[in-house]
């Protein structure tokens, strides 16, 4: 099938251009090529651990083509929506000093004192506490918005997974009696609206693609962009059946892609 209106790839990072430090067969010759006919190309990781500038190097390591500007996750989105709309909040923040350091480094003030937070931010946490559950939980309980990075329950990691932001997000929202007000990764539509900003494009000319009907796939249904989802990472074509959903293309693996640009 052929497709000239794309003008941009929304792509998803582990399971459709990579597992883990290996990348996808075929997948640096692919970005590279399309770049080269004037495809842009961002890629999108729900992943908040890493700032994007840490990511760009990741992705440098693994081969393909990349600078800061196409780079988007949770943790950037949700850092340009706070310089944006919410620049004088003092924020709480249950996630790694990584995070915390890009977000001061916006000039964001970030607190500890449960009284003083106008928003508290959740994210992965590989430091997680009960104290820092405890003074989350208070800081919603005095009326606290509560953010969240993402929802991924999981993150695949070389030799298996890791608890990721959502199981950290689960645990402030039994503690707080409280469901997040606003959450950034994909499938929310804050991340495909950051990366539009970045492209100067309108949603009908970007296409998404990666591996996860849940985030991905549903990510370009709620903003109106097409999708094409890969079989290299968590979906069979058996999974299609069970969603409401479906993409609008489905590729083997990203070393298809060109097809639906010829
Ligand atoms: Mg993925």
């Amino acid at each position: 099938m052929s497709n000239n209106r794309y003008r941009a790839v929304l792509c998803d990072l582990d399971g459709t251009t990579n597992r883990g430090k290996t990348p996808i067969q075929g997948a640096a010759t692919v970005i590279r090529n399309l770049t080269q006919k004037g495809i842009r190309w961002m890629y999108l990781s729900n992943n908040a651990t890493l700032l994007a500038s840490h990511m760009v190097a990741r992705i440098n390591d693994l081969g393909f083509p990349v600078s800061e500007g196409q780079v988007v996750n949770s943790a950037s989105a949700l850092i340009h929506t706070l310089t944006k709309d919410r620049q004088d909040a003092v924020v709480m923040v249950v996630g790694e000093p990584l995070l915390i350091e890009g977000i001061e480094a916006a000039g964001i003030r970030v607190t500890e004192d449960p009284s003083a937070a106008d928003i508290v931010i959740t994210a992965m946490d590989r430091g997680f506490s009960y104290d820092k559950l405890n003074r989350a939980q208070n800081a919603i309980h005095r009326g606290a918005l509560f953010w969240a990075t993402n929802q991924d329950a999981s993150l695949p990691v070389e030799d298996g997974v890791l608890p990721g932001a959502g199981s950290i997000v689960a645990a402030v929202a039994v503690a707080a009696g409280k469901q997040p007000d606003r959450v950034f990764g994909k499938p929310s539509p804050d991340m495909a609206q950051f990366a539009l900003e970045i492209l100067g494009l309108e949603p009908e000319s970007c296409l998404v693609v990666g591996d996860r009907m849940e985030t991905d796939i549903l990510l370009a249904k709620n903003v109106g962009m097409d999708s094409a989802l890969v079989l290299t990472g968590a979906t069979s074509t058996q999974d299609l059946l069970n969603f409401p959903f479906t993409p609008d293309h489905v590729l083997e693996s990203i070393a298809d892609l060109p097809d639906l640009f010829d």
